[in-house]
């Protein structure tokens, strides 16, 4: 007798083709028929009749390993029907963190991930130690931890021994199962490595058949120069890339998406394996600090609030910017479109924008963001409205770019529910999955799950996920395609999308009716050697 049979759902199998009305019976984790009228006793039969059936949706560019040891029932993704968050993005991951180094990392990563706490460990230890979660979870290495743990924030080329010790801690992740490395490059110290730093680090993953992915060292001015960057990797090593959150930041590069999705699909064609990442919103989230020139970090963050409370620097910064736009961001029109999102240490002002805070304290906006950074100790998260919606629905509604919120696992109660997270936290999938099929009609249904499903399995190497098939694992969403949307929004982002009905991670359900059962199915999914 199967475990499971769900009935006269219509199947989205995940590789873009059409939906079909079908049941699938699950047994033991996996599925074992997909056929309309199965006649297979079960032990527990779901009713899917008018809602669509499909594999669970993965969320290829997440920061969950910042709030999953936190909320494991991971409850803003899994409510979407993901089932697969791949974490450790953006050079950024919790390990290794070499003896006493635990503290600084901490605070190296605090605007990312304030509630976490850090310990002293191998990777091999932190991948042992993942707990128990709601979904599955690929962890990969960040560059820019491993440069921490070997020169600090130091703007300078490696040494021959420090490349040394970086390669040997990669290699011992790679060894405990990471998928790959991460790269940041747009932020200290990721952007004090050279293509040949990256190159030398991108051999190694060549060796052990692992992959590469990269926020790059920039979204708007030079977004051109770094995708060749990333394409070039590619070419050179035959590694896997993955470029994440494709986007064109920046009042000087909006309009670019067709031309910057060019670039990337005539390497595709010339056989290079490059694929990309997008979420569906108009604003992006990082920290405060990094929208300033990349100087201001040299020697760490007290070293950059000190350099912050001198005058001339204040002269320097605001100089640079006037001619040249924000790091990372380009030219916005003005502080009004950056908005305060987590405050460890100003909670208060949450939800206000730069613009305002600098007009209430009648100072020049760039002096109010410097004094929120002290007083914050540069912890800050802000929301950037840096890009256009044309640009967005360009890039989020090419059926071969895959889904990735860039966000973490969240819940509406608890330690996870404070400040004002970017929505696409909460509503990244449902989002494409609703608005952007019904209203939208970018895309259709079934090029909507593909892209979150059998395409973004096909960019990871996943053979037996992503896919509805007999023998495939039974990860299952089941939604409602006439209801499913986000509900989240800038002002009030804690809220859970809806539409959702079922959703099986590894054959157990954990959601079910709409309601979250506690269920822990989910495993770190361990690179095969
Ligand atoms: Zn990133």
């Amino acid at each position: 007798m199967d475990d499971l049979l769900i009935r006269g759902g219509l199947v989205i199998d995940g590789r873009g083709g059409r939906g079909v009305e079908a049941d699938v019976a699950l047994h033991e984790g996996r599925i074992v028929a997909v056929e309309p009228h199965l006649a297979r006793p079960a032990r527990r039969v779901i009713d899917a009749r008018g809602q669509a059936v499909a594999p669970g949706l993965i969320d290829i560019h997440t920061h969950s390993d910042f709030t999953l040891p936190i909320n494991p029932r991971a409850e803003s993704k899994i409510r979407q029907g993901v089932t697969l968050e791949v974490v450790g993005n953006c050079g950024f991951s919790a390990a290794p963190a070499l003896p006493g180094t635990a503290a600084m990392l901490r605070q190296y990563l605090a605007s990312s991930a304030p509630w976490l706490s850090f310990r002293d460990t191998t990777f091999a230890d932190y991948a042992a130690a993942f707990p128990p979660t709601s979904v599955n979870v690929i962890l990969q290495v960040g560059h820019n931890t491993l440069r921490l743990m070997t020169a600090g924030l130091e703007n300078r080329p490696l040494t021959v021994d420090e490349l040394a010790t970086m390669v040997r801690l990669l290699e011992e992740a790679l060894a405990a199962g990471a998928w790959g490395l991460s790269s940041g490059l747009f932020t200290a110290p990721g952007n004090f490595a050279d293509a040949a730093e990256i190159l030398a680090l991108a051999r190694v993953l060549q060796q052990h058949g692992a992959a590469y992915s990269t926020h790059m060292r920039d979204e708007a001015d030079g977004v051109f120069d770094a995708v060749r960057e990333a394409i070039a990797v590619a070419e050179a090593t035959g590694v896997h890339v993955q470029i994440a959150h494709l986007k064109l930041s920046g009042a000087n590069n909006w309009g670019g998406a067709a031309r910057l999705l060019g670039e990337i699909e005539a390497a595709r064609q010339r056989g290079v394996p490059v694929d990309c990442d997008a979420y569906p919103y108009d604003t992006a989230s990082n920290p405060l600090r990094n929208l300033l020139p990349r100087w201001v970090m040299e020697g760490g963050i007290p070293a950059m609030l000190e350099r912050l409370e001198v005058r001339d620097v204040r002269t320097r910064l605001r100089d640079e910017i006037a001619r040249g736009g924000l790091t990372n961001f380009g030219r916005i029109p003005s502080w009004d479109v950056v908005r305060v999102a987590i405050s460890p240490h100003q909670p208060e002002h949450v939800g206000r924008t730069l613009g305002d805070i600098a007009r209430a304290r009648q100072v020049d906006p760039l002096d109010a963001v410097a004094d929120y950074l002290v007083a914050d100790r540069g912890e800050t998260r802000i929301l950037i409205t840096s890009m256009t919606d044309a640009d967005v629905h360009t890039i989020s509604g090419a059926p071969w770019v895959t889904v990735g919120s860039d966000g973490n696992a969240l819940a509406i109660s608890g330690v996870t529910s404070q400040g004002k997270p970017h929505p696409r936290f909460y509503g990244t999938h449902a989002r494409v999955l609703g608005p952007y099929v019904r209203d939208l009609r970018l895309l259709t249904l079934e090029q909507a799950v593909a892209k979150m499903t059998g395409t973004a399995a096909r960019a990871l190497g996943l053979v037996d996920r992503g896919v509805l098939r007999p023998g495939a694992w039974a990860d299952v969403v089941v939604f409602d395609p006439a209801r499913v949307a986000d509900c989240a929004t800038y002002d009030d982002p804690h809220r859970y999308a809806t539409g959702v009905s079922t959703v099986l991670v590894n054959g157990a359900v954990v959601i079910d009716g709409g309601d979250h059962t506690g269920a822990l199915p989910g495993r770190v999914l361990r690179r095969a050697a």
